[in-house]
């Protein structure tokens, strides 16, 4: 795909995310505010559904995972024994000619600041020497503003869990292996930002920490990844645009013996989605060496006291929402018109079904507003009388709407309604009891 081509389409789907209230600019009528975005209502609802779909599939239905919420802003202590105030850095270079200052081993993502069609590569400007640039968002906790109260804004959730492992082992009583689970918001002060939600400064991490004996290390890795390769297909993402990278010697992160990244064909290219690693007893150490206390474990089975190796996974819940806009999006000409079609799954469109009467007569409306008062109690579903039916399909088939059922002429007589396939456009008749069998099936199936 041409460059050309590639910002047309990212450029579509930012679009279609303003119109129909995906997402929106942060601060709009204030001229927005560079790399932050907000969630508009059907936006909110999707990231919503998909976190609820990790958090189900990573701690609800499993009885060896945990969840916590831990505080973003942690002891400033944390984050100096964790390595992130003196190792968290992204390699920057400065351009002389335009003065932009680019993630130095992201040229291809970043933006001539005088030249917008060209990468820092291609305008010809000439780059400084790479130096060092630390990611942490300092503030200061307190009414007073000098060295002594200084605090960061998390740059990862993990280390909450790090220092909860205790907390949570005792007060669940888990044994080894068992995991910790959080979702929440994480901020780094990116060089460059770029392709809408997919690098952002303030994002939201879906991450779980595996506790593990420490010869049962690579068992757990291979699990994990299985686990989370499969949790993509149930999500209903496109297989063949996902693949695994393997991290080389060279990219392997300070903490890490071992590190796979899943990564999905984005319309710029392949990125990385989410990242598996061997932590190996890395954080717990130093935790441990810092606090001076015994953070160790003790295992009833083998009669000994260590510290666990820890399988991660780690998953960005605003690039995955990205991943699902981009995997569900789609054009077809019907009839000569361009059509939009996003084709979410059941399980995390925000809309789960629309209920139209055919025509605002005849008692259509009456029965349609009975069925959706009855859909309301369990899913959240929509209701449109305006505009002719084919208008009001086309509307929803945008929003993400996987199913449109309309009360017709024939529904005043059996009490059967057609229900509107989003991606096949078959119609079936079902009553609204088979109507809230199906879409159980369909929603939480
Ligand atoms: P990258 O190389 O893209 O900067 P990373 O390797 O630093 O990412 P991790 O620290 O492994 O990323 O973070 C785990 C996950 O958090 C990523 O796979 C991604 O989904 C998400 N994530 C990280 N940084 C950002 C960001 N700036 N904006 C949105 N999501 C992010």
């Amino acid at each position: 795909m041409s460059a050309k081509q590639v910002e047309t389409l990212m450029d579509r789907i930012v679009s279609l995310c303003k119109r129909r209230g995906y997402v929106f600019p942060s601060s709009e009528i204030y001229g927005g505010l560079s790399s932050c975005w907000d969630y508009g209502p059907l936006g909110a609802e999707l990231k919503r559904n998909l976190k609820t779909f990790w958090w189900n599939a990573m701690t609800s239905r499993r009885d060896d995972v945990e969840g916590v919420d831990a505080a973003i802003l942690m002891h400033p202590q944390v984050w100096h024994t964790s390595g992130h105030v003196t190792e968290f850095n992204d390699p920057m270079v400065d351009c002389k000619t335009c003065k932009g200052r680019f993630r130095a081993d992201k040229l291809e993502e970043c933006r001539c600041l005088n030249k917008p069609s060209k990468t820092p590569l291609e305008c010809g400007g000439e780059l400084t020497e790479v130096r060092q640039f630390n990611l942490m968002f300092k503030t200061h906790m307190g009414p007073v503003a000098d060295d002594s109260n200084e605090v960061f804004l998390r740059p990862e959730t993990a280390q909450g869990i790090y220092v909860n492992f205790l907390n949570v082992k005792n007060s669940s009583r888990q044994k080894i292996p068992f995991g910790i689970a959080q979702i929440g918001k994480a901020f780094r002060n990116e060089i460059t930002p770029s392709n809408f939600i997919f690098r952002t400064r303030e994002f939201e991490q879906m991450e779980m920490q595996y506790f593990v004996y420490p010869d049962e290390d690579e068992k757990w890795f291979e699990y994990w990844r299985q686990e989370r390769w499969e949790w993509y297909k149930a999500l209903g993402i496109n297989m063949e645009k996902l693949r695994w990278h393997e991290h080389g010697k060279d990219e392997l992160a300070h903490y890490a013996k071992a590190a796979y990244d899943i990564e999905y064909e984005y319309p710029f290219g392949w990125q990385e989605l989410e990242g598996v690693h061997n932590r190996t007893d890395f954080d717990l150490t130093r935790h441990m060496d810092a606090v001076k206390k015994d953070l160790r474990y003790f295992d009833e089975a083998r009669k000994e006291k260590f510290l666990p190796y820890i399988i991660e996974t780690s998953a960005g819940c605003d690039r995955t929402l990205l991943t699902l806009l981009v995997d569900a999006y789609d054009e077809m000409e019907i009839k000569g018109e361009k059509r939009v079609f996003l084709r979410l799954s059941p399980k995390v469109a925000p809309i789960k079904a629309a209920v139209l009467p055919l025509v605002k007569k005849d008692g259509m409306p009456e029965f349609a507003e009975k069925v959706f008062a009855d859909l309301k109690k369990r899913f959240k579903v929509f209701y449109d009388v305006a505009g002719a039916v084919g208008r009001r399909y086309a509307r929803m088939d945008e929003a993400g709407c996987p199913y449109c059922v309309t009360v017709d002429g024939q529904t005043l007589e059996d009490n059967t309604m057609t229900v509107r396939d989003r991606d096949t456009m078959e119609q079936t008749r079902m009553t609204t009891a088979e109507l809230m069998a199906f879409l159980d099936e369909k929603v939480n199936g």
